[in-house]
Protein backbone atom coordinates (compact mmCIF):
# COMPACT_ATOMS: atom_id res chain seq x y z
CA UNK A 1 0.00 0.00 0.00
CA UNK A 2 1.17 3.29 -0.78
CA UNK A 3 1.63 6.15 1.90
CA UNK A 4 -1.49 6.87 2.96
CA UNK A 5 -1.49 10.47 3.06
CA UNK A 6 -4.08 12.06 0.40
CA UNK A 7 -5.90 15.64 -0.04
CA UNK A 8 -9.64 15.63 -1.46
CA UNK A 9 -11.18 18.09 -2.96
CA UNK A 10 -14.84 18.03 -3.13
CA UNK A 11 -16.55 19.77 -6.29
CA UNK A 12 -20.15 20.21 -3.59
CA UNK A 13 -18.32 22.73 -1.07
CA UNK A 14 -16.66 24.82 -4.25
CA UNK A 15 -20.62 24.84 -5.48
CA UNK A 16 -21.76 26.06 -2.67
CA UNK A 17 -18.96 28.48 -1.59
CA UNK A 18 -19.46 30.35 -5.24
CA UNK A 19 -23.12 30.54 -4.63
CA UNK A 20 -22.46 32.38 -1.38
CA UNK A 21 -20.34 34.93 -3.25
CA UNK A 22 -23.53 35.11 -5.51
CA UNK A 23 -26.08 35.53 -2.54
CA UNK A 24 -23.51 38.38 -0.91
CA UNK A 25 -23.07 40.10 -4.30
CA UNK A 26 -26.44 39.56 -5.48
CA UNK A 27 -26.43 41.71 -8.84
CA UNK A 28 -22.54 40.91 -9.86
CA UNK A 29 -20.76 39.12 -12.08
CA UNK A 30 -18.43 36.50 -10.72
CA UNK A 31 -14.63 35.94 -11.39
CA UNK A 32 -13.39 32.69 -9.94
CA UNK A 33 -10.02 33.23 -8.78
CA UNK A 34 -7.75 30.47 -9.37
CA UNK A 35 -4.14 31.86 -9.57
CA UNK A 36 -1.69 29.99 -8.16
CA UNK A 37 -3.14 26.57 -9.11
CA UNK A 38 -6.45 27.36 -7.67
CA UNK A 39 -5.10 27.83 -4.49
CA UNK A 40 -3.45 24.80 -4.43
CA UNK A 41 -6.20 22.67 -5.23
CA UNK A 42 -5.17 22.44 -8.54
CA UNK A 43 -7.01 24.23 -11.90
CA UNK A 44 -8.31 21.26 -12.89
CA UNK A 45 -9.66 19.79 -9.83
CA UNK A 46 -11.80 22.99 -9.08
CA UNK A 47 -13.30 23.70 -12.90
CA UNK A 48 -16.10 21.67 -12.15
CA UNK A 49 -16.91 23.19 -9.01
CA UNK A 50 -16.40 27.01 -10.14
CA UNK A 51 -17.95 26.19 -14.06
CA UNK A 52 -21.19 28.31 -12.48
CA UNK A 53 -18.92 31.38 -12.53
CA UNK A 54 -18.85 34.34 -15.12
CA UNK A 55 -15.17 34.18 -15.90
CA UNK A 56 -12.02 32.83 -14.30
CA UNK A 57 -8.77 35.08 -13.26
CA UNK A 58 -5.50 34.28 -12.77
CA UNK A 59 -2.15 35.35 -13.08
CA UNK A 60 -0.14 32.81 -15.32
CA UNK A 61 -0.54 32.74 -19.30
CA UNK A 62 0.29 28.64 -18.78
CA UNK A 63 -2.62 28.63 -16.07
CA UNK A 64 -4.97 30.61 -18.73
CA UNK A 65 -3.98 27.63 -21.52
CA UNK A 66 -5.19 24.97 -18.52
CA UNK A 67 -8.85 27.23 -18.31
CA UNK A 68 -8.83 26.98 -22.08
CA UNK A 69 -7.59 23.26 -22.75
CA UNK A 70 -10.49 21.85 -20.32
CA UNK A 71 -13.13 24.16 -23.19
CA UNK A 72 -13.77 27.50 -20.99
CA UNK A 73 -14.77 29.39 -23.96
CA UNK A 74 -15.92 32.20 -21.37
CA UNK A 75 -14.20 35.40 -19.76
CA UNK A 76 -10.25 34.76 -18.64
CA UNK A 77 -8.78 37.80 -16.77
CA UNK A 78 -5.42 37.68 -16.28
CA UNK A 79 -5.16 40.10 -12.94
CA UNK A 80 -2.13 41.49 -13.35
CA UNK A 81 -1.58 41.55 -17.09
CA UNK A 82 1.23 40.73 -19.62
CA UNK A 83 4.73 40.61 -18.58
CA UNK A 84 6.44 40.92 -21.60
CA UNK A 85 5.82 41.75 -25.34
CA UNK A 86 5.03 38.23 -26.65
CA UNK A 87 2.30 37.77 -23.95
CA UNK A 88 0.04 39.97 -25.89
CA UNK A 89 -0.06 37.29 -28.56
CA UNK A 90 -1.32 34.14 -26.51
CA UNK A 91 -3.69 37.02 -25.28
CA UNK A 92 -5.16 37.45 -28.57
CA UNK A 93 -5.08 34.44 -29.61
CA UNK A 94 -6.81 33.05 -26.37
CA UNK A 95 -8.94 35.68 -26.01
CA UNK A 96 -8.05 36.66 -22.83
CA UNK A 97 -8.51 39.97 -21.07
CA UNK A 98 -5.93 41.70 -18.97
CA UNK A 99 -4.89 43.99 -16.15
CA UNK A 100 -3.15 46.99 -17.24
CA UNK A 101 -1.60 48.48 -14.54
CA UNK A 102 1.52 50.69 -15.78
CA UNK A 103 2.89 52.73 -18.73
CA UNK A 104 4.73 50.01 -20.10
CA UNK A 105 2.27 47.66 -20.92
CA UNK A 106 0.30 50.74 -22.61
CA UNK A 107 3.40 50.71 -24.80
CA UNK A 108 3.38 46.94 -25.46
CA UNK A 109 -0.36 47.22 -26.41
CA UNK A 110 0.04 50.53 -28.45
CA UNK A 111 2.82 48.36 -30.63
CA UNK A 112 0.55 45.03 -30.29
CA UNK A 113 -0.50 43.80 -33.74
CA UNK A 114 -4.01 41.98 -33.95
CA UNK A 115 -6.84 41.73 -35.67
CA UNK A 116 -9.18 41.95 -32.52
CA UNK A 117 -9.33 44.19 -29.88
CA UNK A 118 -8.67 43.52 -26.46
CA UNK A 119 -10.89 43.86 -23.39
CA UNK A 120 -8.92 45.32 -20.69
CA UNK A 121 -9.02 46.04 -17.25
CA UNK A 122 -7.26 49.53 -16.27
CA UNK A 123 -5.86 49.41 -12.44
CA UNK A 124 -6.03 52.12 -10.40
CA UNK A 125 -3.48 51.93 -7.06
CA UNK A 126 -6.19 53.61 -4.79
CA UNK A 127 -4.02 53.18 -1.62
CA UNK A 128 -2.79 49.65 -1.40
CA UNK A 129 0.70 50.69 -3.59
CA UNK A 130 1.41 47.07 -5.09
CA UNK A 131 0.24 47.87 -9.14
CA UNK A 132 -1.99 50.88 -10.84
CA UNK A 133 -2.10 54.36 -11.83
CA UNK A 134 -2.24 56.49 -8.66
CA UNK A 135 -6.09 58.26 -9.44
CA UNK A 136 -4.34 61.41 -10.01
CA UNK A 137 -2.38 60.16 -13.72
CA UNK A 138 -5.63 57.68 -14.28
CA UNK A 139 -7.53 59.55 -16.01
CA UNK A 140 -5.02 60.23 -18.29
CA UNK A 141 -3.92 56.65 -18.59
CA UNK A 142 -7.64 55.99 -19.55
CA UNK A 143 -7.31 58.40 -22.55
CA UNK A 144 -4.39 56.77 -23.79
CA UNK A 145 -5.69 53.24 -23.84
CA UNK A 146 -8.69 54.47 -24.87
CA UNK A 147 -7.13 56.12 -28.10
CA UNK A 148 -5.29 52.88 -29.30
CA UNK A 149 -6.96 50.68 -31.90
CA UNK A 150 -5.37 47.81 -30.05
CA UNK A 151 -8.16 48.32 -27.26
CA UNK A 152 -11.87 47.51 -27.45
CA UNK A 153 -13.49 47.92 -23.87
CA UNK A 154 -12.23 49.76 -21.14
CA UNK A 155 -13.17 48.13 -17.27
CA UNK A 156 -11.70 49.94 -14.31
CA UNK A 157 -10.25 47.70 -11.69
CA UNK A 158 -8.81 47.93 -7.96
CA UNK A 159 -7.59 46.11 -4.95
CA UNK A 160 -8.38 46.40 -1.66
CA UNK A 161 -5.72 46.54 1.10
CA UNK A 162 -8.00 46.13 4.35
CA UNK A 163 -11.42 44.40 3.50
CA UNK A 164 -10.90 42.14 6.29
CA UNK A 165 -10.11 44.51 9.17
CA UNK A 166 -11.66 47.19 11.03
CA UNK A 167 -10.09 49.64 8.72
CA UNK A 168 -12.25 48.82 6.05
CA UNK A 169 -12.81 50.29 2.74
CA UNK A 170 -14.12 53.78 2.83
CA UNK A 171 -10.65 55.55 1.72
CA UNK A 172 -10.64 53.41 -1.10
CA UNK A 173 -13.93 53.22 -2.15
CA UNK A 174 -13.80 57.31 -2.12
CA UNK A 175 -10.31 57.52 -4.22
CA UNK A 176 -11.58 55.57 -6.90
CA UNK A 177 -15.27 56.62 -7.33
CA UNK A 178 -13.72 60.32 -6.93
CA UNK A 179 -11.04 59.58 -9.69
CA UNK A 180 -13.64 57.46 -12.14
CA UNK A 181 -17.07 59.11 -11.61
CA UNK A 182 -18.01 60.14 -15.22
CA UNK A 183 -15.82 57.63 -16.95
CA UNK A 184 -17.99 55.00 -18.76
CA UNK A 185 -17.18 50.76 -17.96
CA UNK A 186 -17.87 47.95 -15.78
CA UNK A 187 -16.24 48.48 -12.30
CA UNK A 188 -14.56 45.18 -10.30
CA UNK A 189 -13.36 46.21 -6.60
CA UNK A 190 -14.41 43.45 -4.34
CA UNK A 191 -11.96 40.34 -3.34
CA UNK A 192 -13.98 37.57 -0.83
CA UNK A 193 -13.62 40.05 2.30
CA UNK A 194 -15.27 42.61 0.46
CA UNK A 195 -18.00 40.74 -0.79
CA UNK A 196 -18.99 39.32 2.71
CA UNK A 197 -18.73 42.07 5.04
CA UNK A 198 -18.94 45.00 2.57
CA UNK A 199 -21.66 43.89 0.25
CA UNK A 200 -24.27 41.20 1.47
CA UNK A 201 -26.35 42.43 4.48
CA UNK A 202 -24.36 45.33 5.08
CA UNK A 203 -23.79 47.06 1.91
CA UNK A 204 -21.17 49.54 2.05
CA UNK A 205 -22.50 53.05 0.43
CA UNK A 206 -20.85 54.48 -3.05
CA UNK A 207 -19.18 50.56 -3.31
CA UNK A 208 -19.99 49.48 -6.86
CA UNK A 209 -18.74 46.44 -8.08
CA UNK A 210 -20.25 44.77 -11.43
CA UNK A 211 -17.36 41.96 -11.21
CA UNK A 212 -16.84 40.32 -8.24
CA UNK A 213 -13.02 38.39 -7.35
CA UNK A 214 -13.73 35.64 -5.05
CA UNK A 215 -10.30 33.69 -3.70
CA UNK A 216 -9.87 32.37 -0.82
CA UNK A 217 -13.54 32.36 0.27
CA UNK A 218 -14.35 29.74 -2.42
CA UNK A 219 -12.14 27.26 -1.38
CA UNK A 220 -14.17 27.42 2.58
CA UNK A 221 -11.62 29.83 4.00
CA UNK A 222 -12.48 32.70 6.39
CA UNK A 223 -10.86 35.64 4.91
CA UNK A 224 -11.40 37.80 8.39
CA UNK A 225 -10.73 34.51 10.45
CA UNK A 226 -10.91 34.85 13.89
CA UNK A 227 -13.34 37.84 13.59
CA UNK A 228 -15.49 35.75 11.64
CA UNK A 229 -14.86 31.64 10.83
CA UNK A 230 -16.06 30.07 7.64
CA UNK A 231 -18.76 28.50 9.72
CA UNK A 232 -19.74 32.07 10.77
CA UNK A 233 -19.86 32.55 6.81
CA UNK A 234 -21.71 29.55 6.10
CA UNK A 235 -18.60 28.35 4.14
CA UNK A 236 -17.54 24.49 3.69
CA UNK A 237 -14.13 23.33 3.08
CA UNK A 238 -13.31 22.69 -0.53
CA UNK A 239 -10.07 20.41 0.56
CA UNK A 240 -9.68 17.74 2.97
CA UNK A 241 -6.18 16.61 3.87
CA UNK A 242 -6.07 13.49 5.46
CA UNK A 243 -3.64 10.82 6.63
CA UNK A 244 -3.67 7.42 8.83
CA UNK A 245 -1.61 6.38 11.97
CA UNK A 246 1.07 4.48 11.27
CA UNK A 247 2.86 3.81 14.56
CA UNK A 248 2.00 4.28 18.53
CA UNK A 249 4.30 4.87 21.26
CA UNK A 250 3.41 4.74 24.93
CA UNK A 251 4.83 7.25 26.78
CA UNK A 252 5.93 7.38 30.71
CA UNK A 253 5.86 10.39 32.54
CA UNK A 254 9.10 12.91 31.82
CA UNK A 255 9.19 10.57 28.09
CA UNK A 256 10.15 13.21 25.20
CA UNK A 257 9.08 13.32 21.67
CA UNK A 258 10.58 14.04 18.56
CA UNK A 259 13.59 16.20 17.50
CA UNK A 260 14.44 18.76 19.87
CA UNK A 261 13.16 17.06 22.57
CA UNK A 262 10.32 20.23 22.95
CA UNK A 263 7.25 18.12 23.99
CA UNK A 264 7.84 15.97 27.52
CA UNK A 265 4.91 13.92 28.42
CA UNK A 266 3.27 15.00 31.74
CA UNK A 267 1.91 11.36 32.52
CA UNK A 268 1.64 8.21 31.11
CA UNK A 269 -0.19 8.39 27.46
CA UNK A 270 -0.46 7.07 23.86
CA UNK A 271 1.08 9.00 21.47
CA UNK A 272 0.17 8.81 17.12
CA UNK A 273 2.72 9.00 14.68
CA UNK A 274 0.75 10.25 11.48
CA UNK A 275 2.33 9.74 7.81
CA UNK A 276 2.21 13.52 7.30
CA UNK A 277 5.10 16.50 7.73
CA UNK A 278 6.64 19.39 6.37
CA UNK A 279 7.36 17.78 2.96
CA UNK A 280 3.85 17.60 2.33
CA UNK A 281 3.06 21.39 3.36
CA UNK A 282 1.98 20.92 6.56
CA UNK A 283 3.26 23.94 8.49
CA UNK A 284 6.50 23.17 10.81
CA UNK A 285 6.38 26.45 12.79
CA UNK A 286 3.79 25.17 15.44
CA UNK A 287 3.67 25.83 19.38
CA UNK A 288 4.07 21.81 19.95
CA UNK A 289 4.30 22.11 23.36
CA UNK A 290 1.78 20.05 26.11
CA UNK A 291 -0.29 23.22 26.92
CA UNK A 292 -1.07 23.83 22.90
CA UNK A 293 -0.22 21.88 19.59
CA UNK A 294 -1.82 22.26 16.55
CA UNK A 295 -5.04 20.59 16.31
CA UNK A 296 -6.09 17.84 14.39
CA UNK A 297 -8.72 15.12 14.14
CA UNK A 298 -7.83 11.28 14.88
CA UNK A 299 -11.01 9.33 14.18
CA UNK A 300 -12.92 12.50 13.70
CA UNK A 301 -11.96 13.29 17.44
CA UNK A 302 -10.13 16.63 17.81
CA UNK A 303 -6.56 16.56 19.56
CA UNK A 304 -3.43 18.03 19.00
CA UNK A 305 0.19 18.01 17.23
CA UNK A 306 2.86 17.10 20.50
CA UNK A 307 6.40 17.77 19.38
CA UNK A 308 8.39 18.78 16.54
CA UNK A 309 7.01 18.23 13.33
CA UNK A 310 9.58 16.67 10.92
CA UNK A 311 9.74 15.94 7.33
CA UNK A 312 7.87 13.27 6.99
CA UNK A 313 5.79 12.60 10.35
CA UNK A 314 3.82 14.26 12.97
CA UNK A 315 2.64 13.10 16.29
CA UNK A 316 -0.37 13.55 17.94
CA UNK A 317 -1.97 13.21 21.49
CA UNK A 318 -3.85 9.96 21.83
CA UNK A 319 -5.43 10.45 24.84
CA UNK A 320 -9.02 11.86 23.86
CA UNK A 321 -9.26 8.76 21.87
CA UNK A 322 -8.30 5.80 23.42
CA UNK A 323 -9.49 3.48 20.97
CA UNK A 324 -7.29 4.69 18.26
CA UNK A 325 -4.40 3.02 17.06
CA UNK A 326 -2.33 2.00 13.80
CA UNK A 327 -4.11 2.78 10.31
CA UNK A 328 -6.73 5.25 12.87
CA UNK A 329 -7.99 8.05 10.16
CA UNK A 330 -6.14 11.20 11.26
CA UNK A 331 -7.66 14.73 9.29
CA UNK A 332 -5.06 17.42 9.33
CA UNK A 333 -7.72 20.04 7.91
CA UNK A 334 -11.18 19.99 6.39
CA UNK A 335 -13.82 17.15 7.02
CA UNK A 336 -13.45 13.20 8.66
CA UNK A 337 -15.10 10.56 8.17
CA UNK A 338 -17.37 10.80 10.86
CA UNK A 339 -18.26 14.39 9.68
CA UNK A 340 -16.46 16.47 12.04
CA UNK A 341 -14.74 19.46 10.66
CA UNK A 342 -11.57 21.05 11.28
CA UNK A 343 -11.05 24.45 9.36
CA UNK A 344 -8.07 24.87 7.57
CA UNK A 345 -8.07 28.57 9.56
CA UNK A 346 -7.36 27.49 12.79
CA UNK A 347 -4.79 25.15 11.55
CA UNK A 348 -2.63 27.89 9.95
CA UNK A 349 -3.30 30.22 12.94
CA UNK A 350 -1.81 27.23 15.09
CA UNK A 351 1.24 28.04 13.15
CA UNK A 352 1.55 31.19 12.92
CA UNK A 353 0.13 31.86 9.45
CA UNK A 354 -3.20 32.02 7.19
CA UNK A 355 -5.51 29.30 5.21
CA UNK A 356 -4.36 31.20 2.55
CA UNK A 357 -0.47 30.14 2.78
CA UNK A 358 -1.60 26.44 4.23
CA UNK A 359 -3.94 25.45 0.86
CA UNK A 360 -1.46 26.83 -1.30
CA UNK A 361 1.50 25.09 0.19
CA UNK A 362 0.07 21.73 -0.35
CA UNK A 363 3.23 19.63 -1.70
CA UNK A 364 2.98 18.08 -5.30
CA UNK A 365 3.95 14.57 -3.11
CA UNK A 366 0.70 14.68 -1.96
CA UNK A 367 -1.73 12.48 -3.86
CA UNK A 368 -5.14 14.26 -4.44
CA UNK A 369 -8.88 13.19 -5.38
CA UNK A 370 -11.74 14.75 -6.56
CA UNK A 371 -15.22 14.14 -5.23
C1 LIG B 1 -5.87 37.16 -5.34
C2 LIG B 1 -6.71 38.28 -5.78
C3 LIG B 1 -8.07 38.31 -5.47
C4 LIG B 1 -8.72 37.29 -4.56
O1 LIG B 1 -8.38 37.60 -3.24
P1 LIG B 1 -9.08 36.81 -2.02
O2 LIG B 1 -8.66 37.55 -0.82
O3 LIG B 1 -8.52 35.42 -2.06
O4 LIG B 1 -10.53 36.85 -2.30
C5 LIG B 1 -8.83 39.34 -5.98
N1 LIG B 1 -8.27 40.30 -6.76
C6 LIG B 1 -6.95 40.31 -7.07
C7 LIG B 1 -6.40 41.40 -7.90
C8 LIG B 1 -6.13 39.31 -6.59
O5 LIG B 1 -4.83 39.32 -6.89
Amino acid sequence: MSRPIQATIHTSALRHNLQRSRQAAADAKVWAVVKANAYGHGIERVFEGLRAADGFALLDLSEAERVRALGWRGPILLLEGVFEQRDLELCSRLDLWHVVHCQEQIDMLAVHKTHVPHRVFLKMNSGMNRLGFRPEHYRAAWTRLNALPQVDEISLITHFSNADDALGIARQVAAFNAATEDLPGERSLSNSAAILRHMGAKPHPGLVSDWVRPGVVQYGSAPDFPEHSAADWDLQPAMSLRSRIVGVQSLQAGDTVGYGSIFTAPQPMRIGVVACGYADGYMRSSHGTVQQGTPVLVDGVRTRTVGRVSMDLITVDLTPVPQAGFGSEVTLWGRAANGALLSIDEVAQAGGTVGYELMCALAPRVPVVVD
